[in-house]
């Protein structure tokens, strides 16, 4: 569909920008500040002005998670959506309570990393290929939050080194623990030197370690690819949330929800 420009305006004033709605906040009765990640200038706020009116043409095109070509006038002081075109809505994740609270938490954690401009596409690709998995119900969820969240730290440069224990670069071990604080692994045999009194530890068991591993060091078109067991997966979260509280500050509002959405049926399983 061809975007009109207005003439009137000048043509550095108007950019265009694949983004996903990664954040929205309504602005009295008809309005919304809409959060994108771009491809081309990582996170952006835009105002989206008349797009809660029934007849808005931008509505259906700029929703919560949507995927979208956007045409922005930019202002002196912010930017102005005129016009969108939705390369995928994800409106199912929107019909789905526990995947919208993942979603949701998604973008804070996308919010919280804040991209750099010229890294965008990498991490709008991470994304966008996690949404889609999570909104065809083709992985587990809970897998997909792990993969999301180590991916996500590691285009980031946070991801800690699990190649081999810190002490004596051995790479399997049945008693291997990790250092969530330093960020590295130890093997039983280096334990006594490198684990003190104060230092955190985390068993981790070789099928955990391997699925670490995977999401670290695959290659993109792969990360997706691997299963991991029930008791596994329950190891791996955990492993995941420890490291992530210990070295993030995101508070975020959805996964609180997420966690009080899921725990109650979890505890209904086990009974
Ligand atoms: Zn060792």
């Amino acid at each position: 569909m061809p975007i009109s420009v207005c003439p009137a305006m000048s043509e550095s004033g108007w950019i265009r920008v694949t983004g996903v709605v990664i954040r929205q906040r309504d602005i009295g009765e008809h309005d919304r500040i809409l959060t994108l990640l771009t491809r081309e200038h990582g996170i952006l706020e835009a105002s989206a002005p008349g797009i809660k009116k029934v007849k808005s043409k931008l509505s259906g095109h700029a929703q919560l998670f949507g995927y979208s070509e956007f045409l922005l006038f930019q202002g002196r002081k912010n930017y102005r959506v005129r016009s969108a075109q939705s390369i995928r809505s994800f409106f199912h994740l929107r019909q789905d309570v526990v995947k919208m609270a993942l979603a949701s938490y998604f973008c804070d954690l996308m919010h919280y990393i804040s991209p750099a401009p010229e890294d965008a596409w990498n991490y709008q690709r991470l994304l966008l290929n996690t949404l889609a998995l999570l909104e065809e119900d083709r992985r587990d969820e809970r897998q997909l939050r792990s993969i999301f969240e180590w991916r996500l730290l590691r285009l980031a440069g946070f991801a800690p080194n699990l190649v081999a224990c810190d002490g004596c670069g051995a790479y399997q071990d049945e008693g291997m623990l990790f250092l969530p604080m330093r960020g590295v692994l130890c093997c039983s045999k280096c334990a006594p030197h490198l684990v003190h009194e104060e230092t955190i530890t985390t068993p981790v068991p070789p099928a955990v370690l391997q699925a670490l591993r995977h999401i670290l060091y695959a290659p993109d078109d792969r990360l997706f690819s691997f299963r991991v067991g029930e008791e596994s997966l329950e190891r791996l979260n955990f492993v995941t949330e420890q490291y992530l509280e210990l070295h993030t500050n995101t508070a975020s509002k959805a996964l609180k929800i997420y966690k009080e959405l899921v725990l109650p049926a979890k505890k209904k399983e086990i009974e």
